[in-house]
């Protein structure tokens, strides 16, 4: 039976705010990465799903003005963080520097990208005053890099 890589990691010793990655696939001469930035430590606290739903719109948007050859970034299920599938390498810290730079995106942002019914699902699901409130405060411990 095949055994979900992110199953097999204990949880308790995961810190957060975080990058780590997580698995990667070669085929032919293409390097697949996927990285999980962690930005709650798991089973203690969480991001509401609307607050979630808007840093991802943002993020997927932002992160690929950063960073070249993302491939996708989505809310993990558990709502502590997000993966990041991208189809080269990179070092951890391009991808903190990269989602810390989001988080500023956010801070200063009067509306959310794709934020209507042409393109997502559930637009109205968002939550930008909170999404400013936990960037502000992960930039406010440190306002160089989250991840530091
Ligand atoms: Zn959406």
């Amino acid at each position: 039976m095949y055994k979900v890589k992110s199953f097999n990691i204990d949880h308790t010793k995961i810190i957060a705010p975080s990058v780590t990655l997580i698995d990667t696939l070669t085929a032919d001469n293409l390097t697949i990465n996927k990285y999980a930035i962690r930005l709650c430590k798991p089973n203690e606290w969480y991001i509401r799903p609307e607050t979630m739903h808007t840093l991802e719109h943002f993020f997927a948007l932002e992160i690929r003005n950063i960073l070249k050859d993302v491939f996708d970034l989505s809310p993990m299920g558990c709502m502590t963080g997000f993966y990041l599938t991208v189809l080269c390498d990179y070092k951890i810290t391009d991808i903190e520097t990269a989602i810390t730079e989001c988080m500023s995106k956010v801070i200063t942002a009067n509306d959310i990208p794709a934020a209507n019914i042409l393109e997502c699902g559930n637009y109205k699901f968002m939550d930008l005053a909170d999404a400013k409130i936990i960037c502000k405060s992960f930039l406010n411990k440190n306002s160089i890099n989250i991840f530091l």
